[in-house]
């Protein structure tokens, strides 16, 4: 309102002061006037050169007298019928110049633009009051204070990434109490950056923060900045930094960043990347801006640190950054823990087992996992979550929906069990492999079988052994279909591409051949979403030793694979004709069975012959557990 009425009174005074200066003008201007009888006597009396006719208004100039000093003068008079004057002064030698009397349509002209002038002023101030209103709520809108009833999520709510939290609490520190910190002469970090892959948990502790720290809190998204008109977005931070100078000490939250803080090198000249590189330029100068007495921290988050603007991470910018990552089989156990405590659990359920079930599981994956598990009991008419519940949801997950309506023929059926029990022997034949955990050979998603094995810890650092025994577990399948077929199917294309990838990156980066040396020839663009690999310059002779290495690791697992499985190929069999019969064997079952081979084994070597019909091929079986899952 306020903005209204000044422009109103500076729109009424321009008009009084214009006003005004057309008066003096026209008094200073105003010829002398002289009334009718006075013009007759100079009509006959002097010597006048011009006449101009404004309707009954007429000017008079006189022609200055040749001898005397007299110079020529003008006056107005007002004639009372100008035509029959006309007549009269035809015969004389005056000049008449005829005028449109237009004063009545300036005065028109004049009324009308003062009125659209008087318009233009007020709809331009009730847009600029619109707009300032927006702004500000712009910034305010985004806006949480301590203790509003905003405090919903809390530190408490936030599991897994114990250093993270512990860093941003102590920054919090640092804004509860900065006396403590200046004093020593230490200067309170002004940005810091949160980066991680997506899901692990970065705005959640970000509105834990919030929640936690006791301040007020600017929450936004990269995006709000980004507009499709040049410069709002730019204008948008300086706002937001105006507002956050008034409430500090503060903390301003961009969720997202990398919208605008994109590189800006390499962007086109499209207008939108005009727009981020000028959003982003605010930034950088309004970061620079405050001074770290200022008490306003700034927080950012972002999946996508590879693409940042370097700026961005200059020291006195966002000169703290804070890696988040999935957690680890702890954290997962925690966040489990969180999430679990809002269903309904089965009281035998094992915590730990699921959390070693899903390794590389975020926190966002987690609480799915959860959620999909609730719905898995809710579907079955169950009361409780069990750990099957888990088990299902987790490969629902991971593999997709159960492919209940796919149809398989008996030969395609027959392929994919020698398949999966060609992977499970050989995984359970090696050292150092992570321990079995389920085979099925039910079609989900886009994988038609599956053998699964479960970390028992999270690796951190994978030995040779481990990585060679992963690839020849992977090439298991195939060599199972060559040996029960002698025939090569499409089936292990996932696990060819997958046994290809480890023995590339163990040549390539990480030094594991005799012949090369421990030496990279790859570069890792360590972004956390597409870490796309290539393969540095090299020589030719060195392209080729690699793809021979390479080539060399792969077919020394396969033929292992195969010699394994040609050893036992009587547990194949046996295992193949299960698996078709019950689809689905889980670790404890698989043991069984291998005991029953190996029973089977020694008794036929005492030749005595045993009755059993439910292990088809091992005549010695009597566990009720297979039976149970048979029948
Ligand atoms: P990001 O911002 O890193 O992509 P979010 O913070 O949005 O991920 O996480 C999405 C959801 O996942 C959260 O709302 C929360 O429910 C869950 N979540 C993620 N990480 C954690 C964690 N460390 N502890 C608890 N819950 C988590
Ligand atoms: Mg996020
Ligand atoms: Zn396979």
């Amino acid at each position: 309102m306020a903005i209204l009425a000044r422009n109103l009174f500076i729109f009424f005074l321009f008009t009084i002061f214009s006003g005004g200066c057309y008066i003096l003008w026209t008094l200073e201007h105003r010829l002398p006037e002289r009334n009718y009888s006075e013009f007759r006597y100079c009509l006959t009396h002097h010597d006048i050169s011009e006449m101009t006719f404004t309707g009954n208004r007429v000017v008079v100039s006189h022609r200055a007298a040749e001898n005397s000093s007299n110079p020529g003068f003008t006056y107005v008079t007002t004639v009372p019928n100008p035509e029959e004057l006309i007549t009269e002064l035809k015969d004389k030698n005056i000049r008449i110049i005829f005028n449109q009397d237009r004063s009545a349509f300036i005065l028109q002209s004049l009324t009308l633009l003062y009125g659209a002038i008087l318009v233009l002023v007020i709809v331009l101030s009730l847009s600029k009051m619109r707009k300032d209103e927006e702004k500000s709520r712009f910034a305010t809108d985004k806006l949480i204070l301590p203790n509003d009833g905003h405090k919903i999520v809390t530190f408490k709510d936030v599991a897994g990434i114990p250093e993270a939290m512990e860093e941003l609490r102590e920054i919090v520190l640092f804004l509860v109490n900065p006396d403590q910190f200046n004093q020593v002469g230490a200067t309170i970090p002004k940005g810091v950056l949160l980066q991680g892959p997506p899901g692990t948990g970065k705005t959640l502790l970000a509105r834990a923060i919030a929640g936690e720290a006791g301040v007020p809190f600017y929450s936004f998204s990269g995006s709000d900045f980004v507009e499709m008109f040049v410069g709002v977005g730019a204008s948008r931070v300086r706002d937001l930094f105006k507002e956050a100078k008034k409430n500090a000490p503060c903390i301003v939250f961009i969720d997202e960043i990398d919208a605008v803080g994109g590189s800006r090198s390499g962007g086109g000249s499209a207008s939108g990347s005009d727009e981020r590189s000028q959003t982003l330029n605010a930034l950088l100068v309004e970061m620079d801006g405050f001074s770290s007495t200022d008490n306003i921290i700034v927080l950012a988050a972002t999946n996508r640190p590879d693409i940042l603007d370097p700026a961005l991470r200059r020291p006195g910018r966002f000169d703290r950054q804070i890696n988040i990552l999935p957690p680890d089989m702890n954290g997962r156990k925690k966040i489990l823990q969180i999430y679990t405590s809002k269903i309904e659990l089965a009281s035998e359920l094992d915590m730990h087992e699921i959390a070693q079930m899903c390794p590389g599981f975020t926190g966002a994956d987690i609480a799915n996992l959860v959620n999909e598990a609730a719905l898995m009991a809710a579907r079955g008419g169950k009361k409780t979550v069990d750990q099957t519940d888990f088990e299902l949801a987790r490969d629902r997950i991971l593999m997709g929906v159960e492919r209940k309506g796919l149809v398989m023929t008996e030969k395609e059926r027959n392929i994919l069990a020698y398949h999966e029990a060609g992977h499970a022997i050989i995984a359970k034949s090696l050292p150092e492999t992570d321990p079995l955990h389920k085979i099925t050979i039910i079609p989900r998603g886009r994988a038609l079988g599956q053998t699964q094995q479960l970390a028992l810890f999270d690796r951190h650092a994978y030995s040779y052994t481990y990585l060679k025994n992963k690839i020849t577990i992977l090439m298991g399948g195939r060599a199972a279909e060559e040996i029960a077929f002698n025939q090569r199917s499409t089936g292990a294309q996932g696990d060819i591409l997958q046994a290809t990838e480890i023995a590339t990156n163990m040549i390539c980066k990480w030094g594991m051949s005799e012949h090369l040396g421990p030496q990279a020839f790859m570069f890792d663009n360590s972004g956390f979403l597409d870490s796309a690999s290539q393969r540095l310059s090299m020589a030719d002779e060195t392209a080729k030793a690699i793809d021979q290495e390479i080539k060399a690791i792969l077919a020394s697992s396969y033929e292992e694979a195969k010699t394994i499985l040609n050893q036992k190929i009587d547990l194949l069999k046996n295992l193949t004709e299960i698996l078709i019969q019950v689809e689905t064997l889980d670790n404890e079952e698989f043991e069984i069975i291998l005991n029953c081979s190996n029973k089977m084994k020694a008794e036929a070597s005492s030749s005595e012959e045993l009755d059993c019909d439910i292990c088809p091929a091992c005549q010695g079986c009597s566990n009720s557990k297979i039976r149970e899952s048979i029948s």
